[in-house]
């Protein structure tokens, strides 16, 4: 591979990236094993690259974040947070709509669960994403082919957002035309820039502690996600696919996952993050390459996707189409049963669901006493343990004070959302019935509620949440012919 292009795959780590010779910026290329004892965020090569660069990295050392005297913008500048005005809860962001679903990928396959990897390894498959948003689902997806897999898999994306195919389009043809070496640096800066909204980012930060919210502030003011330390000079045109300023590029994975890729510097999450992406895309690149995988991409209403394919499919994810506030589950139903493969042809075919929205507008519908009710009192202590209110003084925090903004954030999580669901539950029995459907007793993929917070959770696992934007009211569902 020519150095130039290796260098994207394997960025020097050393943080003396502002280095000059000849008054020329040459940031130092050697290997890095020693990191700062200060913030545990960056690599040097050497005692000598450290102390050279010791005016620069004093900035991010020593910042307010890591010295404890931080506040949030909106704070510091005695005006009303932009999130007010423009709640995250109603899709509104600057890049392609659908990044929201970069937090709730998920894989649609599990080879254990469909006779197990020998009776799939020559098998026909067919899975459709009908609303895929990022190709996240795909990635993880392929991951769980078995990689002895012989067989001829078709797999059909459709998003009706015209941004989000066209990246979709683009990062596939990135993994078919080039070395896995090559296209896996092109996938991660083409998928993962994500420039900067201020208040967002301050009040995504609430749950990190300082070195997390250091890291995210750098990895924020370039957009691009490399290690802290590492250059951006190579960096120079602006990225035409940003992901929207909702979207943290960490939401999509588990946060255990990528940081077992940190380097010497523990205290980097996003540069955990490229480590952990930069295996997972290499493997999925060279996954693609050898096995026989057809890829359709649609660029349409998901509803008119019965009138162009005629496939029928083993896995259909459709994201959260089946939520009240989009189509509601009777139309999921009747629109995508029909494209499953019949019982006789695979009897695990499933339709998954994903409902975001269900459970807290049942919750919204209530009076103050209902959601009371709704709320086990024995939260409420949870709560302000985790984070570290005491009852007494929550009425005298001010409105926008962190504490009071996490607290809004927060509460939402402590529901009983398995109550709130339960007349959806019943719209989607009810459905399924009428279109020769049914629930699955056991769920195979997902777990029906993958991120409840439970009355043993501890601050560390409330706090992954809240760093991740997860709610706990994200339900799952799988359904099959009946
Ligand atoms: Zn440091
Ligand atoms: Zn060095």
């Amino acid at each position: 591979m020519a150095p130039e292009v290796a260098k994207f795959l394997n960025p020097p780590l050393c943080a003396n990236s502002q280095r000059t010779v000849d008054d020329k910026l040459l940031p130092c290329e050697n290997e890095a094993p020693f990191v700062c004892s200060g913030c545990q965020f960056v690599q040097y090569c050497s005692t000598e690259c450290q102390q050279s660069d010791r005016k620069h990295h004093k900035v991010n050392c020593k910042s307010a974040f890591m010295t404890g005297t931080w506040v949030p913008a909106w704070l510091k500048d005695k005006r009303k947070p932009a999130f007010v005005d423009a709640p995250d809860t109603k899709i509104k962001t600057y890049g392609p709509q659908n990044d929201r679903q970069l937090s709730r990928h998920q894989h649609c396959f599990q080879a254990a669960h469909n006779g197990g990897t020998d009776r799939i390894v020559n098998q026909v498959l067919n899975l459709l994403f009908a609303a895929s948003g990022d190709i996240g689902n795909i990635v993880k997806t392929v991951r769980r082919l078995p990689k002895e897999y012989q067989g001829n898999c078709t797999m059909v994306c459709n998003d009706n957002d015209f941004q989000v195919n066209g990246r979709n389009v683009i990062l596939l043809m990135t993994v078919l035309h080039f070395e896995p070496e090559v296209s896996t640096p092109i996938m991660i800066h083409l998928w993962m820039f994500n420039p900067e909204q201020v208040d967002i980012r301050d009040r995504n930060t609430l749950a990190f502690d300082p070195a997390q919210r250091e890291t995210l502030v750098n990895f924020r003011r370039t957009g691009v996600l490399l290690p802290f330390g590492c250059s951006t000079k190579e960096f120079t045109v602006p990225n035409p696919w940003p992901l929207g300023w909702m979207v943290n590029p960490l939401h999509g994975w588990d946060e255990p996952d990528y940081m077992k890729h940190a380097q010497v510097a523990k205290a980097d999450h996003y540069g955990a993050l490229f480590f952990f992406l930069r295996s997972t895309l290499q493997e999925f690149c060279v996954l693609i390459r050898n096995m026989n995988i057809k890829f359709r991409v649609y660029n349409r209403d998901a509803s008119t996707l019965p009138q162009v394919e005629k496939l029928q499919f083993d896995r259909i994810e459709i994201s959260s189409l089946c939520d009240e506030s989009y189509w509601g589950p009777e139309t999921a139903i009747r629109t995508f049963g029909p494209m499953l493969k019949s019982k006789h042809e695979n009897p695990s075919a499933t339709l998954l669901f994903l409902f975001l929205s269900s459970a807290v507008n049942e919750m919204e519908k209530l009076d103050f006493e209902g959601q009371m009710h709704a709320f086990p009192l024995s939260r409420k202590k949870i709560l302000w343990e985790l984070l570290s209110v005491t009852p007494g003084k929550l009425n005298s925090l001010e409105k926008h004070e962190p504490q009071s903004v996490a607290m809004a954030q927060c509460s939402v999580m402590l529901f009983n959302f398995d109550r709130l669901f339960q007349p959806m539950h019943r719209r989607v029995i009810r459905s399924a019935l009428e279109n020769g459907l049914r629930i699955k007793n056991k769920h195979t993929i997902v777990k029906p509620w993958p991120w409840s917070i439970f009355d043993s959770s501890t601050k560390d696992e409330f706090n992954m949440m809240r760093r991740h934007s997860r709610s706990g009211a994200e339900r799952y569902m799988e359904l099959q012919l009946a």
